[in-house]
């Protein structure tokens, strides 16, 4: 694995640091208190290109790696989660898996608008009875003529109030044992389909999460993404990539939190001396420097794979499960260094806090994580 960054990497990557500076970092504090960023962002990604990040230029993306998706999800996870949320969703969930899945009509109508950021997509998997266990998912299509029609409700769904497409998972068989579940594209405007923005989150504040409810939702049959009966496979495979971008955000949060405590350590003195001068506090922030590190190589490793096109779904699960539980650390530790202060949202410690640690939860928990792993690694599945 070649660790040195290529000079259009290091452009994305400095291109991204300085829309960071510029576009979020004076405004994350604001959109946190008022739990909604700025919905102009989405526009101002797409129109800088991270919206379109690995999808081919043909349908409006901007092209790029893996790794220079990471470099720009690592700044943006830096700068503020929930807008790194945002795009991890559209982008690497939605915009993604209908490049990969989608026909060639599909990939026309919802590409260029979901790269350009004039269209905002969202992933509905989890419903309110199953979120570890999605494949139990219970919302239903059944096919009518040349249409399908669903009902059920969906839960946690990230962008799902702001969304223009639903990319929705729905049972279409019922035979005992067989997964039947197939992928829809569902515009966010189909009658029946109603959203409930989900308030007093702790932490990714500022993103739109929305409860879905689909009553007598009528899709012609053209919305399918990807073969009838395949939507499971299809929901895994988006979300193994999921995890990768997942991961690099909480490389950027770790990083946050390491930067916040090592500035501030050597600015605050007690007993006459700054706090960066003791041991127990050096401690707390050379240990975040090593999960910082160890995060973002895990990451890299997983991007790497992608990108020679090998198989990466325990890398992803092994990055996504040690990043974010790092970045829990990251921003806890930089708390303690920030002492009381790091308790009041004037400073920015708190909220890496709030924002991490839902990392440990979405897309798969560290539990679940650890089972992908640990069924990889023995060959029998523990689920
Ligand atoms: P449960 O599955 O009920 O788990 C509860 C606990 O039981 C966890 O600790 C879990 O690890 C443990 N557990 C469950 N099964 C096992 C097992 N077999 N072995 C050991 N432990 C187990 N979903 C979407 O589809 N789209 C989104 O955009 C999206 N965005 C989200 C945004 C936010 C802010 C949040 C909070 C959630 C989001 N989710 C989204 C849902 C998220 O993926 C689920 O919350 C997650 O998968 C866990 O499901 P659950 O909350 O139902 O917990």
């Amino acid at each position: 694995m070649n660790l040195e960054l290529s000079g259009e990497q290091q452009a994305v990557r400095d291109l991204a640091r300085d829309f960071v500076e510029r576009e979020i970092s004076p405004h994350a504090v604001d959109w946190d208190r008022s739990e909604s960023v700025d919905r102009s962002i989405v526009k101002k990604l797409g129109s800088v290109g991270f919206l379109g990040l690995t999808i081919d230029e043909e349908y409006g993306g901007s092209g790029g790696d893996h790794l220079a998706y990471c470099l720009v999800t690592e700044e943006l996870g830096r700068g503020d989660s929930s807008v790194r949320g945002i795009v991890s969703v559209s982008l690497g969930l939605v915009a993604k898996t209908i490049a990969a899945w989608g026909g060639e009509e599909q990939k026309r109508r919802w590409l260029p608008r979901l790269t350009a950021g004039e269209a905002l997509g969202c992933f509905g998997l989890t419903e309110p009875g199953t979120g570890s266990d999605a494949g139990n998912l219970t919302t239903r299509a059944v096919r009518d003529g040349g249409d399908y029609v669903i009902n059920g409700s969906k839960m946690f769904i990230t962008n799902g109030t702001w969304a223009d497409v639903v990319l929705l998972f729905a049972r279409t068989n019922d035979t005992p044992g067989h997964r039947g579940v197939s992928a829809f594209l569902v515009p966010a405007d189909t009658p029946g389909l109603t959203r409930r923005t989900i308030r007093g989150k702790l932490g990714l504040r500022g993103q739109a999460t929305a409860e879905l409810v689909l009553e007598d939702v009528r899709v012609p049959a053209d919305a399918l993404l990807g073969p009838e009966g395949k939507g499971f496979s299809i929901a895994m495979s988006a979300l193994a990539k999921g995890r990768m971008s997942v991961a690099a955000g909480c490389v950027g949060i770790a990083r946050a939190a390491l930067e916040a405590a090592v500035g501030y350590a050597g600015e605050r003195e007690q007993f006459g001396r700054p706090i960066a001068s003791y041991q127990l506090v050096q401690e707390l922030i050379s240990d975040t420097a090593v999960d910082v590190d160890a995060a973002r190589l895990l990451t890299w490793r997983v991007a790497d794979l992608v990108d020679r096109g090998e198989d990466f779904a325990t890398a992803a699960s092994k990055a996504k499960l040690f990043a974010s539980e790092a970045a829990v650390r990251a921003a806890n530790n930089a708390l303690q260094v920030f002492g009381g202060y790091g308790y009041i949202d004037e400073y920015p410690v708190g909220k890496l806090l709030r924002d991490a640690r839902v990392m440990t939860l979405y897309e798969g928990t560290s539990q679940i994580q650890k089972l992908i792993i640990g069924r990889a690694l023995t060959g029998v599945s523990a689920f």
